[in-house]
């Protein structure tokens, strides 16, 4: 069987219907509002509360809260933490706080930021806050240590004053 094709007609040989409604579909979209994010210039901006990466946070004198109990690392369901507590010598400047660890090791490449070390963590010493976007150009850059992640994790001012020296401890260095 033989289809036979209408012919174009002068203007649809000129092109001009189709251009101009290409145009059309183009101009409706010029006005519309923008939905593209210029990522990664651009960011998401998350809600509080968010649970992103987790770091260590300082206490009120820039003093890791944090003290190698190692619950974290236990909990932790892809073994992305590693401690390192500290040894048997003490730091006469700070032997109140001879539990601070030594190294603390995140992996990130392998943390799925579940929360499970936040919410273990007896001494409010790790929390997951808001950055989602994680971005390093060497797996081994992606394993934050202690000094970064404390560094991003910043100053957290809670009730748990841990490393204070005790009145009683003040008391006694005086009556010496
Ligand atoms: S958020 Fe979850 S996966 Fe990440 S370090 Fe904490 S316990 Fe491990
Ligand atoms: S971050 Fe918290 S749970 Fe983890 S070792 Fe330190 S004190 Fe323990």
């Amino acid at each position: 069987m033989i289809i036979k094709r209408n012919p174009l007609t002068w203007l649809e040989k000129l092109y001009i219907p189709a251009l101009i409604s290409g145009f059309k579909v183009t101009l409706s979209h010029f006005f519309r509002k923008k939905v593209t994010m210029q990522y990664p210039e651009e960011k998401w901006s998350v809600p509080e509360g968010y649970r992103g990466a987790p770091y260590l946070v300082s206490d009120h004198q820039d003093r890791t809260k944090c003290v190698s109990c190692q619950l974290c690392e236990f909990v932790c369901p892809p073994k992305a933490i590693k401690i390192t507590p500290p040894g048997p010598e003490v730091n006469e400047e700070r032997a109140h706080m001879e539990k601070e660890p030594k190294e603390f090791e995140i992996n990130m490449l392998r943390c799925i930021f579940c929360g499970y070390c936040q919410e273990v963590c007896p001494e409010e010493a790790i929390f997951l806050q808001k950055d989602y976007s994680l971005t390093g150009e060497s797996r081994e850059e992606m394993i934050y240590d202690k000094d970064k992640l404390l560094k991003l994790g910043g100053t957290h001012d809670s009730r748990v004053k841990k490393w204070d020296k005790k009145a009683s401890d003040a008391a006694a260095q005086v009556s010496h």
